[in-house]
């Protein structure tokens, strides 16, 4: 059993500040969605965690099974077992998928040869093209074929955790329901524990989320469980995005647009 701890996290780009202390707790098999409007610092979160350069840290603790992870560079916590699914994957010319996985599993201290049969495996999964693995990473792939040659990445990388920003963005209906099933199927083969940053239930439906909590403005205002996501789509974000405007610094507890006073936990 392992356990990603988020602490009273800050962090600011270009002088400012995006995340404003955000706590939250992943162990290993459970998935837990974040949501919130465009611009609440979602992606800000995942960047933070794998330590993109230019995002800087002013506060707050993150550790994986107690190793602080904001102590190492990114290649460092991917070794500890953090992976992070793209919301942009960018292309990488000349380098290979493959060539990229079996570097990463020989960083990780673990046998390579199989790489190519894992790759094609994984690739049946989601329903990534054969003829897309030859191709350096990303070229000239539509926003939807990167999203499954993430999944792909994360199923051959086996993680203790996945940060995944809207793996579910560019999907066709099919090739969601491909996604989510094997994250979902990750949760139990390998114990895998999920941050699934989503606006959308459809992904929810089959990667079944434990917890479900809004980013706001660089502060979660509300966390529930799964059923949280169901009202968000109905109501959408304005009763939290309104009662921040009112309290002028974060939402309370016990607020919230459809009576989500049950769902919320008391904020400091
Ligand atoms: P989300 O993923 O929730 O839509 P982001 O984390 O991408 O939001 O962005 C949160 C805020 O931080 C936005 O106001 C965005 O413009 C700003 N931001 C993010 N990255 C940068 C950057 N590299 N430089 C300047 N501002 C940034
Ligand atoms: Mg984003």
């Amino acid at each position: 059993m392992s356990e990603l701890v988020i602490e009273g996290l800050r962090a600011s780009v270009s002088g400012k500040e995006i995340l404003r202390g955000i706590d939250l707790v992943v162990r290993s098999g459970e998935v837990h969605a974040v949501m919130g409007p465009n611009g609440s610092g979602k992606s800000t979160l995942s960047h933070v965690l794998l330590g993109r350069p230019g995002y800087v840290v002013t506060g707050g603790r993150v550790t994986l099974d107690g190793v602080d992870l904001l102590e190492l560079p990114t290649w460092r916590r991917a070794q500890a077992g953090l992976f992070l699914g793209m919301q942009y994957p960018i292309e990488v010319p000349g380098v290979s998928l493959e060539d990229a996985l079996g570097e990463s599993l020989r960083a990780r201290g673990r046998d390579a040869s199989a790489v190519r049969d894992l790759v094609r495996e994984e690739a049946a999964r989601v329903g990534f093209d054969e003829r897309f693995l030859a191709r350096p990473l990303n070229v000239d792939l539509s926003g939807g074929e990167r999203k499954r040659n993430e999944t792909v990445q994360l199923g051959v990388l086996r993680p203790r955790f996945a940060v995944l920003d809207e793996i579910d963005s560019g999907l066709d209906v099919d090739a969601l329901r491909a996604v989510a099933r094997r994250v979902e199927a990750a949760t139990t083969e390998i114990d895998l524990g999920v941050l699934a940053i989503t606006h959308y239930t459809r992904l929810l439906g089959v990667l079944r989320a434990d917890r479900t909590h809004v980013l706001s403005r660089g502060r979660i205002v509300v966390s529930g469980g799964p059923e949280l996501a169901g009202e968000l789509e109905r109501t959408g974000y304005a009763g939290w995005a309104e009662e921040e405007t009112a309290t002028g610094d974060g939402a309370r507890a016990g607020g919230g647009p459809a009576g989500g006073g049950s769902l919320a936990e008391p904020l400091p």
